[in-house]
């Protein structure tokens, strides 16, 4: 049977549909080729967020097709995912020795059309069209593919965004919002549970929304699984403190939840299931209900992704973010307040359309005052049909990348004081295994997503266990597991 090489780019919703497809594969007989060289099938599964993702796919095509007729191999290639959907045929028009173009509603076709092109009964499949029920296509896992995903698997809910933020091109890429059932989310992650995964991250453009566009099916799938009630919190959370005391017990239930909440409650249910995250999710789905459930919900990690964007109210508006700083200041007191500790991470554009350096001072200001852990920073790129390519204002490359760079160096700072604290501490981590750099250290992660580098073999793959944190690295905790359950 063929061998097939995968290789992705963007997120961890491109990771998942690309290790989807190469179970998918798997199951059909083929196996997974070491290198692209050695490949029958190579297929390179896209991101559109920014252009210079595109173009890194476009070049690397161009290298394979060129490599591979040098050699005179014959290799089936392929475009998958989000630069698939957008840009579909005119693909195979620019590089004609491309076969197969494949769309983000269709990742489950991946072997039914690579059969064809193989047993040469069809020369070239474009295929972007929408498909009903696609976002429950994406479930088949490799669980023992690598080391990660032995122990800790992703979990696709949802596809698509409605948000439209007037820089983004997601909409385009991955359509309207579609949730799937609280009950096949629940199947798959008991499935998951049962082969031995201690940890599930719920993935989706934005969870958050899950649900919202199928709101009566979740309602009644929840209803069946028992609904949570929430507390609603004293105000926007504006005179709680950043860094605040423990929490106090949560006052009575008022409000049932929303469908992503029912849906955390219903994973959290799940035995042998020791841990819960979600990503990526949107500030305005930091409702009080999810803020309770942070609260109440042991198994749900103290960790959140918030992408922030920008710390001008002015730009947020210019997004169609739909919160202003204050309000997104607010949501990190509530988190902080229900969970002390926990890890903050967010996105930050630098350089959007019209970004003065009064606008860009209030987003380093934002970043003073919330101290987050990380910070993915993204330098503004204009992207195809959306409407802030066509704002007036465009901000000149080297002010993008000077911006870029003062709000890495702030960022690190905190980042790096944050790491420090950890110093002397004990922290319990869920190991993934040996380090992909240095096979006799393993890696694991604390609840708060850090990761955590200690001298370990292949006996404490699946393990929580508790470490002291000796010495901290980039980004990375080093920890001693000798010295701890004494
Ligand atoms: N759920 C996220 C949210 O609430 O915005 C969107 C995830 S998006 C796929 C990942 C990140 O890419 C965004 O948070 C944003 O910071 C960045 N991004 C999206 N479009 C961009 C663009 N045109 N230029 C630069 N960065 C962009």
């Amino acid at each position: 049977m063929p061998s097939v090489f995968i290789k992705t780019y963007g997120c961890q919703m491109n990771e998942r549909d690309s290790e989807a497809v190469a179970a998918q594969l798997l199951a059909k007989g083929y196996s997974l080729a070491p290198s692209e060289s050695v490949a029958d099938v190579v297929l390179l599964n896209t991101c559109s967020v920014r252009d210079l993702a595109e173009q890194k796919a476009i070049n690397k095509m161009r290298n394979l097709v060129g490599t591979a007729r040098s050699e005179k191999r014959d290799q089936i290639v392929g475009f998958l995912g989000c630069m698939a959907q957008s840009r579909g045929r005119e693909l195979i028009d620019r590089l004609p020795d491309v076969d197969l173009v494949l769309g983000t509603q269709k990742f489950h076709r991946a072997a039914e059309y690579l059969d064809e092109l193989l047993s040469g009964k069809r020369e070239k499949i474009v295929d972007v069209a929408p498909e009903a029920k696609s976002e429950a296509a994406i479930r088949e896992h490799l669980l023992n593919g690598s080391a990660r995903t032995s122990v800790s698997a992703f979990v696709s809910i949802m596809q698509g965004c409605n948000q439209h933020c007037t820089f983004c091109i997601v909409p385009a890429t991955r359509g309207e919002e579609r949730s799937r059932t609280i009950p096949d989310v629940v199947a798959e992650c008991r499935e998951l549970a049962e082969r031995g995964v201690k940890e599930i991250t719920l993935l989706g453009q934005i969870v958050t929304s899950f649900g919202r566009s199928e709101k009566r099916e979740a309602w009644q799938a929840a209803q069946m699984l028992g609904n949570q009630a929430f507390p609603v919190l004293p105000d926007g959370g504006a005179d709680l403190p950043l860094n605040p005391l423990p929490a106090a017990s949560p006052p009575a239930p008022t409000r049932p939840s929303s469908p992503f909440v029912q849906l955390l409650d219903a994973v959290h249910a799940i035995a042998g299931l020791e841990r819960i995250r979600f990503t990526s999710p949107h500030p305005k789905g930091y409702g009080d209900d999810l803020v309770d459930a942070y609260a109440r919900l042991p198994k749900l990690c103290e960790s959140a992704h918030l992408p922030l964007q920008s710390g001008s109210d002015r730009i947020l508006k210019l997004m169609h973010r739909g919160y202003t700083r204050e309000k997104f200041l607010g949501i990190i007191r509530k988190l902080r307040r229900a969970r002390p500790g926990i890890g903050i991470t967010t996105d930050i554009i630098v350089g959007f359309p019209g970004e003065t350096e009064e606008d860009f001072a209030q987003t380093l200001s934002l970043c003073r005052e919330a101290e987050f852990d990380n910070a993915y920073i993204f330098k503004y790129s204009p992207r195809r049909d959306t409407p802030a390519a066509d704002m007036p204002d465009q901000v000149p490359t080297p002010i993008r990348e000077e911006r870029n760079h003062r709000l890495l160096e702030l960022v690190n700072d905190i980042a790096a004081r944050k790491y420090d604290a950890f110093v002397g501490r004990q922290v319990q981590i869920l190991v993934e295994g040996p380090s992909r750099k240095n096979a006799a250290r393993c890696t694991g992660r604390t609840r708060c997503n850090k990761i955590v580098l200690f001298d370990g073999g292949d006996r404490h793959r699946g393990q929580l266990m508790d470490v002291k944190i000796e010495r901290t690295g980039s980004f990375t905790l080093y920890g001693d597991p000798a010295v701890v359950n004494l």
